[in-house]
Order: structure tokens, then C-alpha cells, then sequence
């Protein structure tokens, strides 16, 4: 990490102190966390039944651009995000299949295998647009007897009742006492009143009510024995056990999509404050949606693309590839709470625009100060004030377009010295180091773009190579299936095998 000097490393968040969207009010709040200088933030983490789509990335992103700035200005952070691998239904309701399990079923696999396939195919994801792995990231299914505590607890204490082996929140009882939409901003009376009485909503007193525990049928394979009989637990209820159990019963941040705040969020509200009496976060952050043509991007709505056919091009609305640092860089040109609409065209700049800055970046890495004493006083003072506005806008409730914006105007100040339009003994050492580390640390540290390397090229290849000469092996074994598949596998990414005399082969990227 470039900090100004090292021993303002711990103080650097006091000379910018943050101010934050609190969704729980709606205003800019000044950050001052439980424990000064340690941050506790909490990100509802994937459900892992299917591949991340773009739009996922997105929320993710800007996660970690906040776990990245914290840190960079001197916070022990610790960040936990976890793996959904049970309760989350296809409806949010408490309706319908488990999405996990359903999968399985019409993967023929265990549910499991489900999980690792898709946790593997996320990990894998987070890396390519270098997002940093969190610093806890624990699973629904390794806290089931976590969740089973608190739902007994919440029975005890009123809030929670069961019914043929299920046990519900009962949100009209928590309500007397304590504000159900706190976070939302619903109205419980008008909650009652809206929406159908959807199928299998009988056992509960009344429809807002929430499931914290379901009784499994027979053929339900995801089941755990409970004091209520075999079951599995509601979605809801994870993130409440997760956060609290790894940050304590009040901690700094909770983050997710927009679309959870409800009911996802506002339902973790009320099983943290039924349990445990007191408000379990002091900070709500949402990000806002990915959108295509002004529409969410999500899977069901069939508008969504992965990752994948982003870096091939292969897809409809894709009129080429785009590498993952040029998508990185289009979506910190807006602000997290903004909605932002892919376009290709937008894309495009955004490719020449990561190309600049990393240019630039290429050459103050090499340049080093001659030594001069002396500085000119007016350009010091500009290039402090670039350094300090990096700092400002990343301060000011984590603006990356505006950081961008300021590294621009950098970036044409390092190409002026490499052009000799600005001699660098113009500056004093402690002015040109200030600046360079500035520059160095706000790209890579905390927006983490970086050069797309040519030693990936090379792995690329590489790994090609290796599949062709299977291919070759497989066919030479009249394996023509394996063979078919590993053609066909590839040109799903956007590689074209090309079959040539004498059993040769050759490719080509789509
Ligand atoms: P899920 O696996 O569906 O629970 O989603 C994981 C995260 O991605 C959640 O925080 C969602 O809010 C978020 N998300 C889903 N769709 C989008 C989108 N189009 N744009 C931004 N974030 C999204
Ligand atoms: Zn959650």
C-alpha cells in the first residue's frame, strides 16, 4: 500500500473522514465505527445456484472498492460475505423449491455438487475482475445449528411460533413493539392488504409472516434434524446468524443489492433485534442495478450474459469481447448508488479510457525524481491538491467517478513530464513521491485496475495447447464424443478449433 508518508498511515481516515448513503436514514452520515479505527462490514453473498451474471458483479464490485479504500486509509477491516447453499426459495415468499435443490434435481446431481461447481465458477469470477476475496466467507449450510439457537430464541422471546413443524416470524407481534419497515420504509398495514394469499401460506397467521425453519417432506434431500422435526432453514435467517456470530451483535456495515433491502434486509433487522434487543447494524449501504436497455439485468428476465460471453463476445448483445479491466473501469465511471446501463458503445470508451490511465501508470512507475531542492511553489501545490481530491472523492461516500475524473487530470500531468513539457526538478522529491505513490495507490490499491498482462496471453495459449493435444489423443482413441465436446466447449468461449491436413490443428479467437 502508498500511503503520503508512513506515519500518517493511521491517520490518514482522520484527515478525510468518510460520509456514507445510510439506506436506515436515507442521508449522508459522517462513518464513525463501533471500534474506532476496525470496520465490521457485512455483503450478502451469492446464492450458488448458477453461474454470476454481470449484474452480480456490479455489487460485488463496489464492495470491494469500499473494503479496498477503508483499508487503504489505514481500518483493520474485516469483511465477511457468505455463500448461500440452502433456504433461499424461488419465490421470496417462502414459495416454491429450493433453488439449490431444484437444480440438482434437473442437473441429476447432489445438491452439493451444485455448490462447489458454482462457488468454484464465483471464486473464479471475483478473481478475473480482481475483486479481493473477503476475510470470512461462511456457508448457510455450515451454520445450521446456529440457526436453530436463534430461532429457538426467538420462539422464547414471543416472536416466533410454529406450526406442523415449521416456525414462522410473526411480524404483527414483532411490530407492536418494534418498527417492521424501519429499513424499507413499508407500512405493515398496507403489506396485509397487498399481494395474493399465495399457495401453501396457510399455516402462517398472516402472509407478511416470515419462515425461520421448514419442515422438509419426505423427498426434501436437504434436511436437518431440529427440536421440530427434519427441516431446513429460511433464507432470511443466515445472514443474520453469519453476521452477528463473525462481528458481533452491533457491527458497522451491512451491504447488498437494492433488491434486497426488502424483505431480505428488513427481515434480518427484526430477527437480530428479537433475538437480541438492540439494532444489529449501524450502517445499511445498497448498490444499485446493473440494467440492459434501462431493465435489471437478471437471469430470469433472459437479459443477462456472464462474464464469460463478456470477455468472447459470444452473445446477442455483445458486439465484441471486452477484457475484465475495461468492464472494471466502466463501472466505477458511476457511482454505486446509480443504476448503470450496459451499452457497447460505452464499453468501448471505457477501453480507451482504462487505456490512458494505465498508460500513464506505465510511466510514472519508471520515472524516478533527479533530486532537485527546489519546487515550483504554484505546480506543488496543484499536484497536492490532485492527491488530496483523490483522497476527497473517495472520502465522499466512495465516489470512483469523480476519482477517475481526478486521475485523468493526473494522468496528462505524467504525460507532460514524459513529453519534457514539465521538468520534473520543477518539483521537490517529497512533492513528486507524494504524487507518484498517490497515483500508484488510488489505480491499483484502491480502484485495483491493472494492466491486463501479456503473461495471461500466455497462459491462455498455453492452456489451449494443452486441450488440443487431448482432442488429438481422444481422437487418435476414436473418442470422437470427448472430442466434440472440447471443439464445442471452446467455441462457447469464443475459440474457433480449426482441423488441418495430417491431423494438425490451429486456432482462432472469434
Ligand atoms: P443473488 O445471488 O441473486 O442473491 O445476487 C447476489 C447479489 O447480486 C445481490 O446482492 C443482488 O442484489 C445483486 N444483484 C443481482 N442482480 C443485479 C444487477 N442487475 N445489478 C447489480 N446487482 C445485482
Ligand atoms: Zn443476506
Amino acid at each position: 500500500m502508498y500511503f503520503r508518508n508512513s506515519n500518517s498511515l493511521k491517520t490518514v481516515y482522520k484527515k478525510f473522514p468518510i460520509q456514507l448513503t445510510n439506506s436506515l436514514s436515507g442521508n449522508k452520515e459522517i462513518f464513525q465505527p463501533v471500534n474506532p479505527g476496525h470496520v465490521g462490514m457485512y455483503v450478502c453473498g451469492p446464492t450458488v445456484y448458477s453461474n454470476v451474471h454481470l449484474g452480480n458483479v456490479r455489487t460485488f464490485l463496489s464492495f470491494d472498492i469500499i473494503t479496498r479504500y477503508l483499508k487503504y486509509i489505514g481500518y483493520k477491516v474485516r469483511y465477511v460475505r457468505n455463500i448461500t447453499d440452502v433456504g433461499h426459495l424461488e419465490n421470496d415468499a417462502d414459495e416454491g423449491e429450493d433453488k439449490i435443490a431444484k437444480k440438482a434435481r434437473l442437473e441429476q446431481l447432489e445438491p452439493m455438487e451444485i455448490v462447489k461447481n458454482y462457488t468454484e465458477d464465483f471464486h473464479t469470477v471475483m478473481r478475473q475482475f480482481n475483486i479481493l476475496p473477503p476475510s470470512i466467507e461462511p456457508s448457510a449450510t455450515g451454520h445450521i445449528v446456529e440457526q436453530i439457537e436463534i430461532t429457538k430464541k426467538l420462539i422464547e422471546n414471543g416472536f416466533a411460533y410454529e406450526v406442523n413443524g415449521s416456525i414462522y416470524f410473526d411480524v404483527t407481534k414483532y411490530n407492536e413493539k418494534h418498527n417492521y419497515g424501519i429499513l424499507s420504509g413499508r407500512v405493515i398495514e398496507e403489506l396485509m392488504e397487498s399481494g395474493r394469499q399465495l399457495d401453501g401460506q396457510d399455516e402462517k397467521r398472516n402472509k407478511i409472516d416470515f419462515a425461520l425453519w421448514k419442515k422438509a417432506s419426505p423427498y426434501h434431500i436437504m434436511r436437518w434434524h431440529s427440536p421440530w422435526g427434519d427441516g431446513f432453514p429460511g433464507w432470511h435467517i443466515e445472514c443474520t446468524v453469519m453476521s452477528t456470530k463473525y462481528l458481533g451483535s452491533s457491527f458497522d456495515i451491512h451491504g447488498g443489492g437494492m433488491d434486497l433491502k426488502f424483505p431480505h434486509h428488513e427481515c434480518e433487522i427484526a430477527q437480530a433485534v428479537g433475538a437480541n434487543g438492540k439494532d444489529p447494524v449501524k450502517y445499511w449501504m445498497h448498490t444499485n442495478m446493473l440494467t440492459v436497455n434501462g431493465q435489471k439485468m437478471s437471469k430470469s428476465l433472459g437479459n443477462s450474459f456472464l462474464p464469460s460471453e463478456l470477455f468472447s463476445g459470444n452473445h446477442p448483445l455483445l458486439e465484441k469481447g471486452f477484457g475484465p479491466m475495461p468492464v472494471r473501469f466502466f463501472m466505477l465511471q458511476s457511482h454505486y448508488s446509480s443504476t448503470l446501463d450496459f451499452s457497447n458503445e460505452a464499453l468501448g470508451s471505457s477501453e480507451k479510457g482504462f487505456r490512458k490511465l494505465i498508460n500513464a501508470l506505465a510511466i510514472i512507475k519508471k520515472l524516478d525524481h533527479p533530486g532537485s531542492q527546489q519546487g515550483d511553489a504554484a505546480l506543488e501545490t496543484e499536484l497536492n491538491r490532485l492527491v488530496d481530491e483523490c483522497y476527497l472523492n473517495m472520502s465522499d461516500d466512495f465516489n470512483t467517478a469523480k476519482t477517475l475524473a481526478v486521475l485523468f487530470e493526473m494522468s496528462a500531468r505524467i504525460n507532460d513530464i514524459k513529453s519534457g513539457n514539465l521538468s520534473l526538478n520543477k518539483l521537490t522529491s517529497e512533492c513528486f513521491t507524494t504524487f507518484k505513490n498517490a497515483y500508484i495507490g488510488f489505480m491499483e490499491n484502491v480502484l485495483g485496475l491493472k494492466e491486463e498482462k501479456a503473461q495471461d496471453d500466455e497462459l491462455l495459449n498455453g492452456t489451449i495447447n494443452v486441450l488440443i493435444e487431448l482432442r488429438k489423443k481422444a481422437r487418435t482413441d476414436k473418442n470422437f464424443a470427448l472430442s466434440d465436446k472440447i471443439r464445442d466447449d471452446l467455441k462457447a468461449l469464443g475459440i474457433q478449433l480449426k482441423d488441418g491436413k495430417e491431423g494438425d490443428m490451429s486456432y482462432t479467437f472469434e
